[in-house]
């Protein structure tokens, strides 16, 4: 991993723009204002920049944080089209099959190409087989609104539905309402509260544009884009907490960090929680009343705990297929939990050394945060929920553990300052989704919101939409 932060002498009293946090978002917008001569500064509290798409070193084995692979990494797609405009080259792996789902009753290997999954469902489901087609030219359109600037009546339809009612409209059979609704956990809210127009941007964009792995882990398409953003003259803080952010009447004048001293620009871009930043960072008395109101009230998405295992070259993985394992049939069953599983050496063997392999598991998490008193109680019960599972597969794991890590919301909130450790920000429901979600603009008129709390949403592809949305809004102003 390259140093990127730059000496404390040498960070300037006053930028163009400032950023908050080098997450994915940041990072994009931060590397397109840079792009066209903006004087750019992005300040971060951890070591590394990228948020939740981060890697880790445990005795040469390279952990994904959180991250597992990104969607519309392909050359017409969003992400492809971002890292072409600003210069990037990163190798990607594309994942086929895309994905894989596993009930008590029954498993789907997904393929990678939309349309053989169509047929497989047809196949699989001859009686909806005629619906299968309507709903995915149905789901297709929805998906293609979302880039539209009006206001399409397929926006107006599905606004209001949530991705249950909207399977619910089309067919009847049980087992293919799950298989369409069994990733899921990509989004982060069960069918039966997610967004309609959420669940189909995430799922359209990996059915049809691909899922794509960045060759050597996920901290090289951050460090690509770091790389980047200082290749074209940005300056970054890196272990730099901004501690509080300074205004005068609606404009923000400056942020201080921990490293102390205030830094001044004429435009802001919050990467962060925006709960952090409009109720601790700014002063709450500078915020506009209904718009603190807003913000006080967004419901967090869920937070995982995630296990990390490293194992010898001798145990046989191949049983272990890529992607979701639930453990009921009905998702919405309040003891329904599901396990998201990989074997990313699977994918790119270069991530442990002498053809060692790694596993990874991401749990869904039914504890409430504020109950969980002891962490390490909770880590301890996780961890041991989760082996047990994996024995199902692989009996003897536990004795091919080279080395374990493991991470709860508290980790993932240590890390990235997202409330209660959201692994999405705020939930993508109805009432947060689309038109009710967090725009990019605030009440002061030089700050801007970027990243997964506000538009389009979660997942990479999506906050690399936002922060180029909102680098352009800024060169547009
Ligand atoms: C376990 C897990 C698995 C996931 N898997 C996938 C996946 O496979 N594919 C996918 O596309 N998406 C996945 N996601 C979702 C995706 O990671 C996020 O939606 C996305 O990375 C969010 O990016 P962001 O730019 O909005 O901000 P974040 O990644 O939240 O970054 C915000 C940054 O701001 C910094 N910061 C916070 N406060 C301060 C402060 N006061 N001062 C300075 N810096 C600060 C943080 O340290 C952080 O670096 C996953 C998420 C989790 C948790």
């Amino acid at each position: 991993m390259s140093n990127f932060s730059l000496n404390k002498s040498e960070i300037k009293s006053k930028y163009d723009v400032i950023v908050l946090g080098a997450g994915i978002a940041g990072l994009i917008c931060g590397t397109f204002l840079a792009k066209q001569g903006k004087k750019v500064l992005i300040i971060e509290q951890h070591s590394i920049p990228g948020g939740y798409c981060t890697s880790f070193k445990r005795k040469g084995f390279i952990f994904d944080a959180a991250v597992h692979h990104i969607g519309g990494c392909g050359k017409w797609s969003v992400v492809g089209r971002c890292l072409k405009e600003l210069d990037i080259n990163i190798n990607f792996l594309r994942l086929d099959p895309m994905d894989s789902i596993h009930f008590p009753s029954f498993s789907v290997e997904i393929p990678a190409d939309i349309d053989d999954y169509v047929d497989l469902l047809k196949e699989r489901f001859p009686s909806e087989s005629k619906k299968i087609s309507l709903f995915f030219k149905e789901f297709i359109r929805l998906y293609r609104a979302t880039f539209s600037t009006d206001e399409h009546e397929m926006l107006i339809k599905y606004q209001d539905l949530t991705y249950k009612e909207m399977l619910e409209n089309f067919f009847t059979d049980e087992q293919l309402k799950m298989t369409l609704s069994a990733q899921w956990g990509y989004i982060g809210s069960p069918p039966h509260e997610v967004s309609a127009i959420g669940m189909c941007q995430m799922l359209v964009n990996y059915l049809k544009d691909g899922a794509y792995f960045p060759v050597g882990g996920t901290q090289n398409f951050a460090d690509a884009i770091t790389q980047k953003f200082i290749d074209y003259g940005g300056h970054i803080m890196l272990s730099s907490s901004v501690e509080t952010i300074s205004t005068d009447s609606n404009i923000i004048k400056g942020v201080t960090t921990n490293k102390g001293g205030e830094i001044m620009a004429d435009t802001f871009v919050s990467n962060i929680d925006p709960k952090q930043t409009f109720l601790r960072l700014l002063d709450k008395n500078t915020v506009d009343s209904s718009f603190l109101h807003r913000i006080e009230n967004m419901k967090e998405s869920v937070s995982f705990f995630l296990l990390y295992l490293g194992l010898d070259n001798r145990v046989d993985l191949k049983k272990l297929k890529r992607g979701f394992y639930h453990t009921s049939n009905n998702l919405s069953a309040s003891d329904s939990d599901w396990f998201y599983i990989s074997v990313p050496t699977e994918v790119d063997s270069s991530l442990a050394p002498d053809n060692k392999q790694i596993i990874s598991v991401v749990v869904s998490s039914r504890d409430s945060y504020d109950d969980i008193d002891n962490w390490d109680t909770y880590k301890d019960k996780m961890k041991k929920y989760t082996l047990n599972y994996l024995e199902n597969f692989v009996p003897d794991i536990q004795n091919h553990i080279v080395v374990t890590d493991a991470a709860t919301p508290k980790t993932l909130y240590r890390y990235t300052h997202n409330s209660k450790g959201a692994a999405y920000g705020g939930a993508v429901t109805v009432d947060q989704t689309w038109s009710n979600r967090l725009p990019h603009t605030t009440p002061f008129k030089n700050l801007f919101l970027a990243g997964h709390w506000t538009n389009p949403g979660p997942g990479i592809c999506a906050v690399v939409s936002s922060g180029w949305r909102v680098a352009n809004m800024i060169l547009n102003n």
